[in-house]
């Protein structure tokens, strides 16, 4: 992380907003916001990729906790998104920092003219220290279309802008052999150097169980980062100073992308791709 020049940081919704009251999360979105400034100080850039507009706007429809139809959710994050930029805004403020919307969808990103105004766009903002926030348009993204998680997402603008890490803050400390919540014993993977059928069956089931993407998606995205040759941690966000908590080494899942000319093989499988923390 220390040496990365442009990270992505994903934030999931269960971390910016309480999920029962649709409140956003100030004190912590404090301490995240000071572990952002003091990256950007060391001469790195941010980009946040943030979900929580319909956890947020959802407080409109006294459905708290309870799943929205389509069109409801839509209007919700139109709603949610306004407030979640407010509280961005007020956090970046403080340290002296601008902030720059960008709603994009997977149609956005996949045509290259769209993709490369995103981009220049994303450049421009970090020239001017104002910290890109990102979240998928909710508002216009159909089903068939949409992202439908922003693991995804944060992945696809690491690739877009060249960043070296993308951070998925989340809820676990990171992918486990199997459900912790079902075994105590399951172990934390500590590195993942390749995507084998193992590792897949490892995020089988959703652990996330409160999130749109849980561990599916989130391997999802690291195939996307690891071709675009970018690392990708996962890491449990919801504690204060979650960026810090990485960096000072605290547990978490690294995917690392092997050498260019070298290929994932049976050769260089699971047991060679993959450290456990019970290894030393
Ligand atoms: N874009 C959605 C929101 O802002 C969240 C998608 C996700 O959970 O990853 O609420």
């Amino acid at each position: 992380m220390l040496s990365a020049r442009r990270l992505v940081v994903k934030i999931g919704s269960a971390l910016i907003a309480n999920l029962e009251t649709g409140e956003i999360r100030g004190p912590w979105l404090e301490t995240l916001i000071e572990d952002v400034a003091r990256i950007f100080a060391r001469g790195q850039q941010v980009i946040i990729v943030t979900s929580g507009a319909v956890a947020v706007g959802s407080s409109y429809f006294n459905r708290l906790g309870r799943a929205l139809p389509v069109e409801d959710k839509q209007t919700a994050a139109a709603i949610g998104q306004v407030r979640l930029m407010r509280a961005y805004e007020r956090a970046l403020r403080r340290h002296g920092f601008g902030v720059g919307q960008m709603l994009l969808t997977r149609e956005d990103i996949d045509n290259q003219h769209r993709r490369l105004n995103a981009a220049s766009t994303l450049q421009q903002l970090l020239k001017l220290r104002a910290v890109p926030i990102i979240n998928e348009n909710d508002t216009t993204a159909t089903a068939e279309v949409c992202f439908g998680d922003n693991d995804r997402l944060a992945a696809r603008v690491a690739q877009m802008v060249n960043a070296d890490v993308v951070i998925l803050l989340s809820n676990l400390d990171g992918l486990f052999s199997e459900d912790p919540h079902d075994n105590p014993a399951a172990r934390l993977v500590t590195e993942v150097r390749c995507i084998t059928p193992e590792i897949e069956a490892m995020a089988g089931h959703s652990f996330a169980r409160h999130s749109s993407g849980g561990m599916v998606t989130k391997l999802l995205a690291a195939r996307i980062a690891m071709d675009a040759g970018c690392k990708m941690v996962i890491a449990r966000g919801n504690k204060s100073y979650p960026l810090a908590a990485i960096e000072n080494g605290g547990p978490s899942t690294w995917f690392v992308p092997l050498a260019k000319a070298t290929q994932c093989t049976s050769a260089n499988s699971a047991e060679d791709c993959s450290r456990r923390s019970s290894e030393p």
